[in-house]
């Protein structure tokens, strides 16, 4: 029976996905694993979720997020999706190694990720490993503070339970939270199947949920399925914008790892660009290319038709399906231009050449792969005042760079130099968790139990846009072992 525990006492639970009842999902309880320990907490989601302070001291609390004890009130359940991988249609995968815990009074929806197995785990063993599980809490809550929409991740508990991926490792369990975990998938598993009802019936919950200005007015007055294909395309649009503007390669963009709300989920192969190469592929297991970096914006497009197809039996005529999706090819452009007008600390009213001249400079980037963070950084502490020849210094081809330069300068003389400054210190960031970070705080903790180094990243990766003095080795270029680290699919 579950027994109250006391850090949780003050969580009520709603269960709003739980409710949808037993065609969308299997109720179920976490595996425990022997001898859990702690190896991260975020005390921001924390916050978010009204923990007390100390939660994590509590009784229970460690057995409570590992898996091994319930929390009174929560309505555990894997849920059930489909989706394409690879552009190819995958037929059911589902909630193969996450457990929904529940949704509290907050809305906030409370995961377990790699807490045993459950219905759809097919041929996997429902577990993550540690340095996935790593990877994941960071990144969280990195893409969080960089003003990025993801899901937010509470803790990382681990064990000494083995593991078995290429090689023999340990399990992990992630505690993610979002307002919904619902994906493209899970739509497109009730359409493939036919079953109209449940199609409908989720869509509802999504709609009067999260997106209930698609019940009045607008393009698609009376019909609010349409409404909420739109307003998907344009949140899809807005992420899709910042990841290309960050650098951030997401790695396994199937429909199944893309959220109806717009948020960055599912964290295995996903980079931060070291030197900028458009073609860049961060998964290794992604042979052709098809999330190459520069792919994405169309990849998130091909999504969103499948999702569009899914519709389809609720939004009606194909015609208006098309328009709706027309919201994301103008979202789009409109909103990478946007962010790359502030990378360049445009401050002003956009300009007819404002969009060829962030294209030059991606151009200039991508001509020397030169490393994407450090040159946003070093030409927003320029237009702060600091000398031109730190970010000329980045470059082999100085003509090339001059030459840019003028015409940058060009611009930026049309705007306020202290506007542009703070807006680029703002926008640029000085951290990012680059794969030989999240490597270094991985091997000290795999291999001494040492979480120095997790806290420390999770203390810079939470100011990316601060200097933090001191702390400029992780700012700096990578080392030439960086780029031998190989992310695959396994995790
Ligand atoms: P992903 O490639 O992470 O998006 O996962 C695709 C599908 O495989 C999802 O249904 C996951 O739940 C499932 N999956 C991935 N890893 C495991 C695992 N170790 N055990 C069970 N299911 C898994
Ligand atoms: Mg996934
Ligand atoms: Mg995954």
């Amino acid at each position: 029976a579950d027994t109250a525990l006391p850090f949780a006492s003050g969580l009520a639970w709603r269960n709003g996905f739980a409710a949808l009842g037993p065609r969308f999902s299997t109720a179920l309880r976490p595996t425990p694993l022997p001898a859990p320990y702690w190896v991260g907490t975020s005390p921001q989601v924390a916050a978010l979720l009204g923990l007390p302070a100390g939660w994590q001291d509590a009784p229970g609390a460690l057995d409570a997020f590992t898996g091994s004890r319930s929390i009174a009130g929560a309505a555990p359940l894997a849920s059930v999706y489909s989706g394409h991988q690879f552009g190819v249609w995958a037929g059911q995968l589902g909630d193969g190694r996450a457990i929904l815990l529940g949704e509290t009074s907050g809305g906030w929806e409370v995961q377990l990720k790699g807490s045993g197995r459950t219905p759809y785990s097919r041929m996997g063993d429902g577990r993550a490993v540690l340095r996935s599980s790593i990877r994941e809490f960071l990144a969280s809550e990195a893409m969080h503070a960089l003003g990025i929409p993801t899901t937010r991740a509470l803790c990382v508990t681990g064990s000494d339970a083995p593991v078995r991926r290429e090689e023999v490792e340990t399990a992990a369990v992630v505690a993610r939270v979002a307002p919904s975990f619902i994906r493209f998938g899970h739509f497109e598993h009730f359409a493939a199947t036919g079953r109209v009802d449940e199609l409908r019936t989720l869509a509802d919950y999504v709609i009067d949920r999260y997106y209930p200005a698609c019940r009045s007015g607008g393009r698609f007055a009376g019909n609010a399925y349409a409404a909420l294909l739109e307003a998907v395309g344009e949140r899809t649009a807005a992420l899709v914008a910042q990841w290309q503007a960050v650098g951030f390669c997401h790695g396994v963009m199937n429909t199944d790892n893309m959220s109806i709300l717009g948020l960055t989920i599912d964290y295995g192969p996903f980079q931060f660009m070291d030197g900028f190469d458009p073609g860049h592929i961060c998964n290794h297991s992604d042979t052709q290319g098809r999330y190459a970096f520069s792919q994405q914006p169309q990849v998130a497009y091909w999504n969103l038709f499948c999702l569009a197809q899914a519709l389809l039996p609720l939004v009606g005529e194909e015609e208006t399906a098309l328009a709706a999706l027309a919201a994301y090819r103008s979202a789009f452009p409109a909103a990478f231009e946007a962010r790359m007008r502030a990378k360049l600390g445009l401050a002003d009213e956009a300009r007819p050449g404002d969009g060829a001249l962030a294209d030059a400079t991606l151009r200039l980037l991508a001509g020397e792969r030169t490393d994407y963070t450090i040159f946003w950084r070093r030409l927003s502490r320029h237009v702060a005042g600091a000398p031109v020849e730190d970010v000329r210094d980045l470059f082999l081809d100085r003509a090339a760079f001059d030459t840019w330069m003028l015409s940058y300068q060009e611009r930026l003389s049309q705007v306020d130099k202290a506007l542009a400054a703070d807006l680029m210190c703002k926008t640029n960031p000085k951290f990012v968790l680059r794969n030989h970070l999240g490597e270094q705080a991985i091997r000290s903790a795999r291999e001494h139990r040492d979480f120095g180094e997790l806290q420390t990243l999770q203390r810079l990766l939470a100011t990316p846009y601060d200097e933090h003095p001191g702390h400029d080795a992780h700012a700096g270029f990578p080392p030439d072992w960086a780029s031998s680290i190989e992310i695959s699919c396994s995790s």
